[in-house]
Order: C-alpha cells, then structure tokens, then sequence
C-alpha cells in the first residue's frame, strides 16, 4: 500500500540458541530507497539480513514486506515474494558455470526475460561474459562477487539484500560494484538493503543509513547526516 514502506522491520529479536543477536530492530526501507547498515564485526548486521530471509526466524516482533507479514515464513517462501539475497560469503554454485548460475537466479522466480537480462548483466560486468562458460567456483573473489550480485538480479527483484559486497575486494573492483548498485537504483529504482563495514562508500552511496551496536539500532539518518557526526567517524571511519 502507498504510503508504507517496501520493508519494515519492528521490534524483532533473534537468537543463536541462547544467545540473543537481535534485541529489538527498527527499520524501514522505502520502495525506490538504498538504505544501508552499517556496524562492527559481530553487531548483528548479517544475522538481520538472514533473519528478513527467514533463518533464523524472528522471535518477537514482526517483518512485513510489501504489505504482507512476512515473520516466520519459510526462506523458499520468502524469495518468491521478489526478495533477492547476495549473502556474505557469496554462496554462488561452484560446479556450475557462470552461465548456469545466473539460470539459477532466474529460475527463483521464473523471470521471462531471461535473454535481455543476461546482456543487461554482461553489460554492467562484462568480466562475467568473457567467462560464460567457467565454473564458479574457480572465479576470482571480485568474480564471485559481480556472479552473487548479477545471480540476485536475475530473478528481478523488488528488494535486493547485499551483504558486504565489498568484503576482500580492491578498491577499484569496490567501486565497479558500488557504481553499478547506483546506476540500477537510478535508471530502474531498484530497492537495495545494503550491510556494509565499509561504512565510508556506504554512507556516500546509500539516501539513508543505520548503525547497529551490539544488536540494536543506535542511529539512524541520511548517508550524509551519518557520515557528518564526529562519533560515527570516530567508530567506523579512522583512517577512511
Ligand atoms: P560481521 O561484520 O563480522 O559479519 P555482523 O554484524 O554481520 O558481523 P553477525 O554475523 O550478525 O554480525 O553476528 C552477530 C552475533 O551473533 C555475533 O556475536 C556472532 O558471533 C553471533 N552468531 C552469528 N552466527 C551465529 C551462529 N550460527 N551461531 C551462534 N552465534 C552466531
């Protein structure tokens, strides 16, 4: 419905066995929005992203995506609803080629323009094209990433998820991605939820971002606002 956002997420708790990850997260991201989150090693960013997924589930609060209670349903379920995930790590098929991965993509929610998709990825990284045919598994961690992000594309998402896109990347392969994340928001509005430890390329990309510490959210504001306050640049940007 107009007016509420693609994603909000409230009062949502998590749990690693006893462990508490999440103790209680607001946040919202609007259709059309790259909203960002940013936080240090082991804040609970990646288990947010993977509990909007389904696993873990949430065990308090609730998660609604594009209207609909999303708490609690299946991972399968969720990705059907145009939920795509680029997770950490990547998790790209490794025996299968690049060519074949990207089939995989599409077939989560059997996306009829699969050719005009497949150039339209091969434009944007055009590394990926020159290695249609080479296993996955085999790629470079730059390669692996570009795969992650254009498998997640092909099933032409209305959210994508990114987890650390940037994670072991050289700047420049950084900036390749980061750039074609900007253009797809720009020219197709795509909705992106970005997790990130590069806060600095983060906040510059994203209209708006949160901070989580130790599983709560401690801030939040524009990607300008956030890269202008002393303690964000204190935590996340020394030397950045
Ligand atoms: P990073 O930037 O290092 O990836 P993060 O902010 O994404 O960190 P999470 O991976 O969400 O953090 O981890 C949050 C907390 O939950 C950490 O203390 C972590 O050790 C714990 N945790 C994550 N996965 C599991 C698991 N499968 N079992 C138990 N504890 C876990």
């Amino acid at each position: 419905p107009k007016g509420q956002p693609l994603l909000s997420v409230s009062g949502v708790t998590a749990y690693y066995g006893k462990i508490i990850a999440l103790k209680g997260v607001d946040i919202a991201v609007n259709e059309g929005e790259i909203v960002t989150l940013i936080g240090a090693n082991g804040a609970g960013k990646s288990t947010l992203m993977m509990t909007i997924c389904g696993s873990p589930r949430a065990r308090d609060g609730r998660i609604v995506f594009a209207g609909r209670d999303i708490t609690g349903l299946p991972t399968h379920e969720i990705m059907r609803l145009n939920i795509a995930q680029s997770p950490e790590g990547r998790r790209i098929f490794p025996r299968m080629s690049v060519y074949e991965n990207l089939q995989m993509g599409a077939a989560v929610t059997g996306n009829a323009h699969f050719a005009e998709d497949l150039e339209r990825m091969f434009e944007m990284f055009p590394r990926l094209k020159e290695r249609i045919d080479q296993r996955g598994g085999t790629l470079s961690g730059g390669e692996q990433q570009m795969l992650s992000i254009a498998r997640a594309l092909m099933s032409r998402p209305r959210l994508l998820l990114l987890d650390e896109p940037s994670l072991g990347l050289a700047p420049l392969v950084v900036k390749q991605i980061f750039d074609a994340i900007k253009l797809l928001n720009e020219t197709e509005g795509l909705t992106v939820f970005l997790v990130e430890q590069n806060a600095y390329h983060a906040l510059k990309l994203a209209h708006r971002g949160y901070v989580m510490v130790n599983g709560r959210v401690t801030m939040s504001g524009t990607g300008a606002e956030l890269l202008a306050r002393p303690e964000v640049r204190a935590a996340y940007l020394e030397g950045g």
